[in-house]
């Protein structure tokens, strides 16, 4: 089986995001947000079929972990309140996608983060996404505050609960920002980038693992900046007279193949462990288009992957094995969903 670690619903029917627009407004007018949309079981499964569906198909790929549309995750926007109504409705519309297409996907929980409000108000939704929908892992924004960094870092206590309850649950957590307010990023060619660059670096300076031995994390887009820099991390740990990265950091986080194109994926397999690589191509998302110079999909990782010169022992791992090893209830969901499927 092929594992995709990494997908959003980015095809969501446009009621939805109309409805967030309508939700932001009410929220800076003083009023109480619309009723939600309705959206029929056929409006979703078109905007899957002839979507994410079509692309595994098209791709070879099997099974991906599926979670809202990142961008619009929009911590920054509204209050507690305006992130716990949209959480709420994106969460749901991933647990009716995973139940008409069982077989397809799997889900991850967006947290009703907000910015300047302790990941406290998170624990209630992902607990309910955890034991009521059966999600596997959940994303955390590193910077609710979209791209100002004005919450503490991911190393500071206050993110603490949080953790605690992932423990609890068993679940990891994908390091994923959303859209960038400031206008000195990009949301996806430097913010995201950033962000996993930051929250790296955040971990490496902290006692997180030590006070968290099995929490774990998935920094998205091949690790941001950290492949290509592992030496500098190497040498920065070294000067702070941590140990080494390998036993400091690489039990408890992993990268994903958001690589676009081949050179960056033999990088990140050169550089880090294969039990530390898990296969990913966030489609359909941030880089839709196709490479003029292969004629392919930038997004379509699997090839890059194919191409390494792995053994297919580590392959294996790269596909399946070490997703299903990270997200520890990721085998049982599969059973069971796959038994719906056969119902
Ligand atoms: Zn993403």
């Amino acid at each position: 089986m092929i594992i995709d670690c990494h997908g959003h619903y980015t095809t969501a029917p446009r009621q939805h995001e109309a409805w967030r627009a309508a939700q932001v407004s009410a929220h800076a007018e003083g009023r109480s947000p619309p009723p939600r949309p309705t959206m029929t079981d056929d409006e979703l499964r078109e905007t899957i079929v002839n979507g994410q569906l079509k692309v595994q198909r098209e791709r070879g790929t099997d099974l991906t972990i599926f979670s809202p549309r990142a961008a619009g995750m929009g911590h920054h926007l509204g209050d507690a309140s305006t992130s716990e109504g949209w959480a709420t409705a994106c969460n749901e519309l991933i647990h009716r996608i995973c139940t008409l297409f069982p077989r397809n996907f799997v889900g991850v929980a967006m947290l009703p983060q907000s910015a300047g409000v302790s990941p406290k108000n998170c624990l209630a939704e992902l607990e309910r996404c955890v034991t009521e929908y059966g999600f596997v892992g959940c994303n955390v924004n590193p910077d609710p505050s979209g791209g100002h960094w004005q919450d503490p870092p991911l190393s500071d206590r206050y993110w603490y609960p949080l953790y605690e309850k992932m423990v609890e649950l068993n679940v990891p957590g994908m390091i994923h920002v959303s859209a960038a307010c400031n206008p000195a990023f990009h949301t996806t060619g430097s913010h995201y980038l950033n962000g996993d660059t930051v929250a790296f670096n955040q971990f490496m300076t902290s006692t997180v693992f030590k006070d968290f031995p099995t929490l774990k994390f998935v920094i998205p887009h091949g690790g941001g900046a950290v492949p290509y820099h592992w030496g500098r991390f190497r040498g920065l740990a070294q000067a702070a007279k941590l140990p080494l990265l390998g036993e400091l950091l690489l039990k408890n986080i992993f990268f994903d193949t958001c690589v676009y194109h081949l050179p960056g994926q033999e990088l990140l397999a050169k550089v880090i462990p294969v039990d530390n690589i898990l296969f990913a191509s966030e489609m359909i998302g941030a880089v839709p288009g196709i490479d003029p110079e292969t004629g392919h999909y930038f997004d379509d990782t699997k090839r890059y992957v194919d191409q390494l010169p792995l053994s297919d022992a580590d392959k294996a791992k790269i596909y399946e094995g070490n997703a299903r090893r990270v997200y520890p209830r990721l085998s049982g969901q599969i059973t069971r969903q796959f038994a719906q499927a056969a119902r």
